[in-house]
């Protein structure tokens, strides 16, 4: 069995598009052996007063984060995580609030793009499974559609929700440059999230690396649930080349059967790669 160490730098909660709340989240880290666990709700830090309240009580380390949209390049959709950033810093809480309020109408018009293809009460049906309105997320309507028969969990989003599908709305989030800025102005360490999954050409995953690193970022995820154990090397290796360090992270929203994520727990990136751990005062 591969060593798992206690750290866990991404995952989510009923604040965006994860289906446990604070306390069952770092419940449920500290159940599975998690030491220091990241908060990183998509676009926003509401959940990181509670979490630092709940995490003494179970003498958890947490770090604040977030995990910032972006649209980069021509329309590709990018994920910037936040580490150690200011919960309480006033132009990352104002833009983050900005960043979100765009979801509820986008979510109307993925609604409306599916009801073109027969598929009706998508909106309030999404909605439904959304505890945040303003963190509405193609995740709520992934959900009702495999509930409602629509589509099997496996294939929902590319059925429906990926870009170029029935239901897909087209959204602009943030620049790269906007996001690691906000980050790191707010005491953060700006990180890469799920690299390889974004099935970018290698020229295009360095043009990447490069611009970010260009804004002042300084990490790449390379254990991540998205990624297979290929990605994990190959991720590292650019994170040698181009001077970066690695994170490693669940990306948990919720407990799944069929494919077992640990919140709390990762695998160590491949030997010999610089990690963020000490920059996060992480010791292990
Ligand atoms: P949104 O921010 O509303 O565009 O939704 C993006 C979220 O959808 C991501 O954070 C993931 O949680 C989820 N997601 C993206 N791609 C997939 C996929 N292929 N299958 C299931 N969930 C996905
Ligand atoms: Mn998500
Ligand atoms: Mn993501
Ligand atoms: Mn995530």
């Amino acid at each position: 069995m591969q060593h798992l160490i206690p750290v866990d730098l991404h995952s989510h909660t009923t604040n965006s598009d994860g289906s446990l709340s604070v306390t069952e989240l770092l419940t449920k880290a500290k159940e599975n052996g998690g030491k220091y666990l990241a908060l990183t709700d998509h676009d926003t830090v509401n959940g990181i007063k509670e979490a630092r309240e709940v995490a003494k009580t179970l003498d958890l380390q947490l770090i604040a984060g977030v995990e910032i949209s972006v649209t980069w390049n021509r329309g590709d959709l990018v994920h910037i995580v936040g580490l150690n950033v200011d919960e309480n810093n006033q132009t990352l809480v104002e833009e983050l609030n900005k960043l979100r309020a765009s979801r509820i109408e986008r979510g109307r018009k993925i609604a409306a793009n599916l009801a073109k293809v027969g598929i009706h009460g998508a909106f309030e049906g999404a909605m439904s499974y959304c505890k945040n309105p303003e963190a509405l997320s193609r995740t709520h309507f992934n959900q009702w559609l495999v509930d409602n028969d629509y589509a099997k969990a496996s294939n929902a989003f590319s059925k429906y929700l990926a870009p170029g599908k029935p239901g897909y709305a087209a959204q602009t989030w943030t620049s790269l440059e906007n996001a690691v800025t906000w980050i790191k102005n707010s005491g953060g360490i700006a990180v890469i999230a799920h690299p390889a999954r974004y099935n970018f050409t290698r020229t295009k995953l360095i043009r990447l690396i490069e611009e970010f690193k260009g804004f002042g970022g300084r990490g790449l995820e390379v254990v991540s649930s998205s990624h297979s154990q290929l990605d994990e090397i190959e991720m590292a290796k650019l994170c040698q080349q181009f001077g970066l360090l690695a994170s490693v992270g669940s990306d948990f929203h919720k407990s799944e059967t069929y494919r077992k994520i640990y919140v709390g727990t990762n695998k160590m990136p491949p030997q010999d790669t610089p990690t963020i751990f000490s920059e996060l005062g992480i010791l292990i």
